[in-house]
């Protein structure tokens, strides 16, 4: 028998929450891995998943995807004696490539009769007799081979399988991501929700300026955000008046700080209605005149509420394999309009003044149009999209 063996790393750090995190793994695994036949118990060190073979392979896309899971192993579950063990690690290494090797063991049955120093030099030279050209190397194996001896079960692997890391989602309260169907926020809302942040994306669109195909576009991408979680909520906000109005009153350099002005305005009433914290979004320093510093600060003055970015320091290249890396890029360079771009003035400000911002704001009834996108706002449950090709892998 296999199990997926995942030991905890970093998450032993959190001394006073250790519980906490764990549970959270234990609770989202469990929700990720619903629909398999599993098996998934914890102890105060790791976690084990006792699965079907013919499922293995989805398993481990699933486990891929599993923000806290720093390490896995498959290993193989053996009566504690000695001959089963000496035949399981022939087994496993019988069906390898390599020509160095170390076997380490660790026993935790204190009860056993052979000592750790005494079980090395015997499966290593079980294995040598065996198997022809290949040597021991202690310090540069090609691979090496865990065995650990436990009371009644010992377990056995080889080199592990590199999760995904971070923090399990839900140790973090809600941030409320922007997300448009650019290569930036997909990529800002992977990381946030690495670091334990259960999101909600939000979504403003002008239609008809805006086409229901850039609206799809941003359905998938949340459906790739979703492969790390659940189910994402997405807010989509009908944002056509407020863009109109601000052309039309609103001095052409000073209409993209504006809008955003107004974007920020509608996400703090958003999440305060939502449960979240914090806004989260894809912007850059100094990628576009909206994201130099003098922008931001003067976008940001019309909310007190904290505005998570990211990838504020990040290259572009380096936004682009992230984003490559998580399979969101293909989507986002589909050609279809966002509301940001369809408006986009000539010479937008690079330093605005709050000043400005503040009298141009005067010359419309921002608020109440803003009340009545919040009460027009569509509210969609978007699936993990994993489960719809889960078959064709
Ligand atoms: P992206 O590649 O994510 O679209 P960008 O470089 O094109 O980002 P902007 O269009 O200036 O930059 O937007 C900056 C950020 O503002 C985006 O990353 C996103 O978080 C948010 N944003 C922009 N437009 C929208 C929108 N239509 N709906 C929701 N959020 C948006
Ligand atoms: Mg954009």
């Amino acid at each position: 028998m296999r199990v997926i063996l995942i030991k905890y790393g970093e998450l032993t750090t959190k001394k006073g929450n250790r519980n906490f995190f764990v549970n959270t793994l234990y609770q989202n695994i469990k929700e990720k891995l619903k629909n398999y036949q599993v098996k998934i118990t914890k102890d105060i060190s790791r976690m084990y998943i006792e699965f079907e073979d013919s499922e293995l392979e989805n398993i481990k896309f699933v486990m891929d995807h599993i923000f806290g899971i720093h390490m896995y192993n498959i290993a193989y579950v053996v009566n504690t004696n000695i001959e089963d063990i000496k035949n399981q690690v022939l087994d496993i290494l019988k069906h390898k490539k390599f020509k160095t090797f170390k076997i380490e063991t660790k026993r935790s049955d204190k009860k056993f009769s052979l000592t750790s120093q005494e079980i090395n030099p015997l499966l290593g030279s079980y294995i040598l007799n065996n198997i022809n050209d290949i040597k021991v190397n202690v310090h540069n194996p090609d691979i090496f081979v865990k065995v650990e001896i436990r009371e009644n079960h010992s377990y056995i692997y080889t080199n592990g399988h590199k999760g995904c890391g971070g923090y399990p989602i839900g140790t973090q309260a809600k941030g409320m991501l922007m997300l448009s169907g650019g290569i930036d926020s997909p990529v800002a809302g992977y990381l946030a929700m690495k670091r334990g942040i259960k999101i909600d994306a939000v979504y403003f669109e002008a239609i008809p300026h805006t086409s229901l195909d850039a609206r799809n576009k941003v359905i998938e991408l949340t459906k790739k955000l979703a492969s790390y979680t659940n189910k994402i909520n997405l807010h989509i906000v009908n944002f056509t008046k407020i863009q109109e109005e601000i052309y039309k009153k609103v001095s052409p350099n000073y209409t993209i700080t504006i809008m955003r002005r107004m974007m920020y305005r509608i996400m703090e009433k958003l999440a305060n209605k939502t449960s979240g914290l914090v806004i989260i979004n894809g912007e850059s320093i100094g990628q576009v005149a909206s994201q130099t510093l003098t922008s931001m600060s003067v976008i940001n003055q019309v909310t007190n509420m904290p505005v998570i970015r990211p990838v504020a320091c990040l290259d572009k290249l380096e936004i682009i394999d992230i984003a490559k890396k998580i399979d969101t890029y293909d989507i986002s360079i589909l050609p279809y309009e966002d509301c940001c771009t369809v408006f986009v003035p000539k010479h937008p400000v690079i330093n605005p003044k709050l000043d400005e911002c503040l009298k141009m704001e005067e010359r419309f009834d921002y608020n109440s149009m803003i009340e009545e996108a919040i009460d027009n706002i569509k509210t969609i449950k978007i699936e993990d999209s994993s489960n719809e090709f889960k078959d064709l892998l």
